[in-house]
């Protein structure tokens, strides 16, 4: 039997395919899976909290950390605020032998691409693009323009699935999780 080499996971994908919704299943199912913490400038929504969903940044710390290279990668994300993985812990979880887990924007992803072409690329998928334009248009309470610019973001984000090495689709949350962490090679969850 071969023991899988810990090593760095980046689990990314279209908007509003439901990354969000898979890392809190991880959390909530695979306590043991690391998942790396994010800086962020943007304001935490209500029962976020500070060091376990994302590190909350003033964009003057966040110009620190990019300035002294604290991030192995950062982006803009939806032209608003900026995002990065902090280095260090992810560096330090990998040298103990131990796996790490990225969940960051396709943006992020290129860049990991870049820098560590030895980690593993997972993009998660929707079952279908209709099923993506309904995750994405919501309660259908935009207009005609808003509908086009989100419809055309999902098939340029669509289109970067050819990138990565791994496929998720995720048509139900726990399938989807359970599938990830098989191709991180950890055990499956037991209950
Ligand atoms: P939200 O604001 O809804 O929590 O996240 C918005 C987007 O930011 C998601 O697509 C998420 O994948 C992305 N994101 C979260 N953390 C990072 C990060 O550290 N780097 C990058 N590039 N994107 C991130």
């Amino acid at each position: 039997m071969t023991t899988p080499r810990a090593r760095l996971t980046v689990l990314a994908g279209p908007t509003a395919v439901g990354k969000g919704t898979v890392s809190a299943d991880l959390r909530a199912r695979y306590p043991q899976v690391w998942l790396s913490v994010s800086a962020t400038t943007r304001s935490p929504r209500p029962g976020e909290v500070d060091g376990l969903h994302y590190h909350f940044v003033t964009p003057e710390e966040f110009d620190r950390m990019v300035a002294e290279g604290d991030l192995l990668e950062w982006a803009v994300v939806h032209g608003r605020n900026r995002y990065g993985t902090p280095r260090r812990p992810v560096e330090e979880r990998l040298a103990a032998g131990e796996p790490a887990l990225l969940e960051i924007d396709l943006q992020g992803a290129r860049q990991v691409r870049t820098t560590m072409p030895e980690a593993q690329f997972v993009f998660l998928a929707p079952p279908s693009m209709d099923e993506l334009v309904r995750r994405l248009v919501g309660r259908g309470t935009e207009d005609e323009e808003e509908r086009a610019r989100r419809l055309a973001t999902a098939e340029v984000e669509m289109a970067a699935e050819p990138e990565f090495d791994h496929v998720v689709v995720n048509d139900d949350v726990r399938r989807a999780t359970d599938e990830l962490v098989a191709l991180m090679g950890l055990p499956a969850a037991v209950d």
